[in-house]
């Protein structure tokens, strides 16, 4: 059995391509001996994870990835939890996911009174997965002949100035860290080097109880700036693929040993 572990999969139940089950079979292929699930807002999946683990011999650790604002950027944080508290999170997430619901809402009520006929009918058609957002407002209003392009859509409705703009309702790093403590999680910032800022981890590590270091788009560089980052504030490094099942990364292309893991639990089940 092999001793590392990834510490970034998402799966069906967010934007993955795939099932917990086959995420875990292939990830047991390329000789993990860990992975985390950490799919975008919701743990819905883990249930299934868990069990293909216990069936197939690879353990799951418990995450999420939540998004979440810094001064207008939209920063991931990842939790980590100590297992047997999915249910209570899952309750937890959904609320939250329905506050971004009341958004669609709000929008659909202001095109109402300005005559702009649509329904909720009509924008969860174009819906997929669970939560609805203003792209789907958007492709409805295309769809009923409100409008005949993207730009149309925001120039005219949903862009800032527009008579229909609501803003996101995004939860604020602190607010993300507090609830991933609530919940007897660990506080990573996902993927420092892929944001508009490059100084995010400077701006948050107040909050932090970790760094996700080793990520495919990291240069090595920045991959040491980052751990010597860790280490000086006494914080976990924590790495991953954020496999989607699409692109050109593959479920293990980066993983760290799995004292990381050991480490992660530790911490999870004392804050
Ligand atoms: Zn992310
Ligand atoms: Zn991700």
């Amino acid at each position: 059995m092999g001793s590392s572990a990834d510490l970034h999969v998402h799966t069906s139940y967010s934007d993955g391509m795939y099932s917990p089950t086959e995420l875990v079979r292939m990830a047991r292929e390329v000789n993990l001996k860990a992975i985390a699930i950490t799919d975008h807002d919701t743990v819905a999946g883990l249930k299934e994870a868990k069990l293909a683990g216990k069936e197939i011999g690879l353990e799951v650790v418990a995450g999420v990835e939540l998004s979440c604002e810094l001064n207008d950027n939209e920063i991931h944080m990842l939790g980590y939890f100590a297992p047997g508290k999915e249910d209570k999170l899952e309750e937890r997430l959904e609320w939250y996911q329905a506050k971004r619901e009341e958004r669609a809402f709000e929008i659909i009520d202001r095109l109402n009174r300005k005559g702009v006929k649509i329904d909720i009918g009509e924008v969860r058609h174009f819906s997929t997965g669970k939560s609805i957002g203003r792209l789907h407002v958007a492709k409805a209003l295309m769809a009923n002949g409100s409008a005949r392009s993207i730009h149309e859509v925001f120039h005219r409705y949903l862009g800032p100035d527009a008579v229909a703009y609501v803003p996101k309702a995004k939860l604020s790093i602190k607010e993300a860290v507090e609830f991933i403590h609530e919940h007897h999680g660990v506080a990573v910032i996902a993927h420092p080097g892929m944001y508009r800022i490059n100084d995010a981890v400077e701006q948050t590590l107040e909050y932090l109880d970790g760094i996700e270091v080793w990520y495919p788009e990291h240069s090595p560089s920045f991959e040491d700036h980052l751990y010597a980052l860790a280490i000086k504030n006494r914080l976990i490094a924590t790495g991953g693929s954020d496999y989607h099942g699409v692109g050109r990364n593959h479920i293990g292309c980066v993983r760290v040993p799995y004292a990381v893991v050991t480490r992660l639990l530790e911490v999870a089940v004392g804050v």
